[in-house]
């Protein structure tokens, strides 16, 4: 029989985890996030997720329904870690407008759409970029290398199960079916084209409009169930990188933890996402 959890169950253990963290690590946060529990999964943008850590409403949403208390306290754990990251280093938001700004779909998206709006530039700007960023940057490689120390931490100090190979292998099966979707996506278009060309020639309209019509459905079907492919590539190769780094990472040589969570985000990528990583002064 499943232990019965209930929300106050999650919330307590979600505030219990939040002050052994600040305790072991010695820190002093004066700002506490909003925690918010939920027994079905959340809807992020339209997007399943399970718990999720909010940087513009400093919010930690907790997913428990289905999970065992070790994978909650997990989850919790790596929360709580995007949180302190965020926290000691709000900069990492600036880096990714920085990021942004030197790419060039986003200069593509801004002029579509300039041209297409006829609004105040500013705003028209802004709410363009806070969109790419939130599309792009969904989930970054070195905020998930501080989710995943959120686990490990959990691993070293409470449980002491290794997790590590099962969370890296289920994250590479997800890599697979990422890619199959993918495939299977790009297949129906290449088809469409194909079928378009081939009806074109024999100048059958009628067929056409219905080889069209079943090939959007079929995309739509495909992208509607919440699979956009490559958003989601985007969030498991962040994930997937983060976490492999994090797992070479030696938790013990952290003294100074709040130093370790200020590192500017290339700092990070500079000292720990290689095969000899640098804990000078941490
Ligand atoms: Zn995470």
């Amino acid at each position: 029989m499943k232990n019965q959890i209930n929300d106050h169950d999650v919330l307590e253990l979600t505030n219990k985890s939040l002050e052994k963290i600040l305790t072991k690590t010695n820190l002093e946060i004066p700002v506490m996030p909003t925690i918010i529990i939920s027994n079905e999964p959340n809807m992020i943008d339209g997007f399943k997720s399970l718990s999720y850590y909010n940087e513009q409403k400093n919010e930690i949403g907790i997913a428990y329904g289905g999970n065992d208390i070790s994978l909650i306290s997990r989850e919790i754990y790596e929360e709580i870690f995007h949180y302190i990251r965020h926290i000691y280093c709000p900069t990492s938001y600036n880096e990714k407008i920085a990021r942004a700004i030197e790419m060039k779909e986003l200069r593509k998206e801004i002029c579509e759409i300039n041209t297409r709006l006829i609004i105040e530039k500013e705003t028209c700007v802004n709410n363009i970029l806070k969109n790419f960023i939130n599309k792009n940057f969904y989930s970054d490689m070195v905020d998930e290398f501080y989710g995943f120390l959120g686990q490990r931490f959990y691993d070293k100090n409470v449980k002491y199960n290794n997790f590590l190979n099962h969370s890296i292998d289920s994250l590479s099966t997800k890599s697979k079916n990422i890619q199959n979707m993918i495939s299977a996506q790009i297949q129906i278009i290449c088809s469409i084209g194909q079928n378009l060309k081939q009806c074109k020639r024999e100048r059958k309209q009628k067929e056409l409009l219905d080889i069209l019509q079943k090939s959007i459905d079929k995309y739509y079907y495909l992208t509607k169930k919440g699979y956009d492919t490559e958003r989601l590539k985007k969030i498991n190769q962040a994930h997937e990188i983060g976490y492999t780094h994090a797992s070479n990472f030696d938790l013990d040589k952290i003294n100074d933890w709040e130093n370790f969570f200020s590192l500017p985000s290339f700092e990070v990528r500079k000292r720990f996402f290689c095969k000899n990583p640098n804990y000078e002064k941490l």
